[in-house]
């Protein structure tokens, strides 16, 4: 059975870059019948908040990236790591190391003035145990001096590195604490990963904990290191280039299922499907369509998925993510007579919105209450000649069927008999309805906000 992960360290807001690789990690497995767990890797006491762990989870939850079991925390597994450093110890594939600071300081000093590799190399690695003082010391493993260590990535290939270049790295702390690249080993092995997905700062680190499995004897995951994001200009994805945090995106009202499908795309494809839902991901996703090159973050893209997405969505589900950004937002909870208006009017609402931010825009109509305020583009629109048109129209409406269908044929009767450009009775029929000369169609808007509502506001705004 596959078994991913994603092992954030909870020392800030959660990346964009973190949820890409989540994403991944969590369509590998879905796509696969596996599990994917989450690991909170809060070995940093001095780095790592509750606030952080927070917000990891709720943008994990934003995004529908449900993970397996409880979420397990990396600091409260220490006592396993220390047991699996003594393992190693008795298996002779790491040693005590009694060198105090100074004299790694001095090693290295030494080692750069003779031009020699700074790696340090411990006096203690081949002592007799009888030797050991009595004293505070580190547990370092014992790396191969010679030959190579190859790892073979998914996405990157053969990789090897000359063992000469790979230093005998500290698995425990003078004070007993586990290193990260001890416990990250410890912890994949116990929670059963088959393979892990993750970015490829972490590539060097793969043949340093490599050593740690063959020093236990314990099997590989597949690796697939993944590239970092990119901005559009080509440099590592900053603040400058926007927003990097996942809650950024969701204050910024996309929806869940463009983010990810946008983040999907984001270094892999499947040939040139742009838009796909959460099933075709999940069921073409795979380590072989992952890029080797970084991808670039690009805005509109994000957009024009997001577009879709809610084009697509069904309005029932739209409303309640609606309802979920204004909650996340911080915004005023709809009332129910709002939430009625959103549920009849999302057919049309949906259509050509970006982000939930547009979707409400556009929903000013149903949002807006009598006397409906016009802005000054729409004052304008409602003037002597318009107000006496809205006049005239208004008992061809109290008689219109009230469909889209019958109140189109209303309205266009009423132009034809007037000798009227639709577009005469249309502008001041926005200006009147919602206040504004931007809006849906008229049609929508009176089908929505129905019949009593609609002579209300044009008696309101005809006069
Ligand atoms: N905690 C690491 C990070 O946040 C991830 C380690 C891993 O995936 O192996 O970058």
């Amino acid at each position: 059975q596959v078994v991913t992960r994603i092992a954030p360290s909870p020392t800030g807001f959660m990346h964009i870059g973190t949820a890409r690789t989540a994403l991944f990690n969590w369509l590998y497995a879905r796509g696969r019948g596996g599990k994917f767990l989450l690991r909170i890797e809060d070995t940093d006491r001095e780095r790592s908040t509750p606030q952080a762990t927070e917000a990891i989870l709720r943008g994990m939850r934003w995004l529908g990236l449900d993970w397996d079991g409880d979420a397990v925390s990396q600091f409260e597994r220490a006592g396993r790591h220390a047991e699996v450093a003594q393992a190693l110890l008795e298996r002779g594939a790491a040693y005590k190391c009694f060198a105090t600071q100074d004299e790694i300081a001095a090693f290295r000093e030494a080692a750069r003035a003779e031009g020699r590799s700074t790696n340090f190399r411990s006096p203690w690695r081949d002592a007799d145990p009888a030797s050991h003082p009595d004293a505070p010391h580190v547990v370092r493993i014992k790396a191969p001096r010679d030959g190579e260590t190859v790892i073979e990535d998914a996405v990157q290939g053969t990789v090897r590195w000359k063992n000469a270049d790979l230093d005998d790295m500290i698995l425990l702390r003078s004070d007993g604490t586990p290193t990260y690249m001890l416990a990250v080993v410890v912890d994949d092995v116990d929670m059963g990963v088959t393979h892990v997905i993750r970015g490829d700062d972490h590539l060097a680190n793969a043949a340093r904990q490599s050593l740690i499995y063959a020093g236990m004897g314990w099997e590989l995951p597949v690796y697939a290191h993944i590239p970092l994001i990119l901005g559009p200009d080509g440099k590592k994805l900053s603040k400058r280039h926007g927003a990097t945090g996942v809650e950024e995106y969701q204050k910024m009202g996309y929806p869940a299922a463009g983010m990810r499908n946008y983040l999907a795309r984001l270094g892999w494809s499947h040939g040139d499907d742009e838009f796909f839902t959460d099933a075709q991901a999940r069921e073409w996703f795979d380590l072989d369509g992952i890029n080797k090159a970084a991808a670039r973050f690009d805005f509109k893209k994000l957009e024009n998925l997001c577009g879709q997405h809610i084009a697509a969505a069904e309005d029932a589900a739209l409303l309640t993510e609606l309802e979920a950004f204004l909650d996340a937002t911080g915004a005023l909870p709809l009332t129910e007579s709002q939430r009625d208006g959103m549920a009849r009017g999302m057919y049309c609402l949906k259509e050509r919105a970006k982000t939930f931010g547009e979707l409400l825009d556009k929903a000013h109509f149903i949002l807006a209450s009598r006397p409906i305020e016009p802005e000054p583009k729409a004052a304008k629109a409602l003037d002597l000649v318009s107000r006496g048109i809205l006049s005239e129209l208004t008992p061809h409406l109290q008689n219109a069927s009230w469909s889209r269908d019958g109140l189109e044929q209303a309205v266009n009767e009423f132009a034809e008999s007037k000798e009227l450009k639709l577009g005469k009775i249309a502008q001041p029929l926005r200006a009147a309805l919602a206040g504004r000369t931007a809006t849906p169609s008229v049609f929508d808007m009176m089908l929505v906000i129905g019949r009593e509502e609609t002579l209300r506001r044009i008696e309101d705004a005809a006069g």
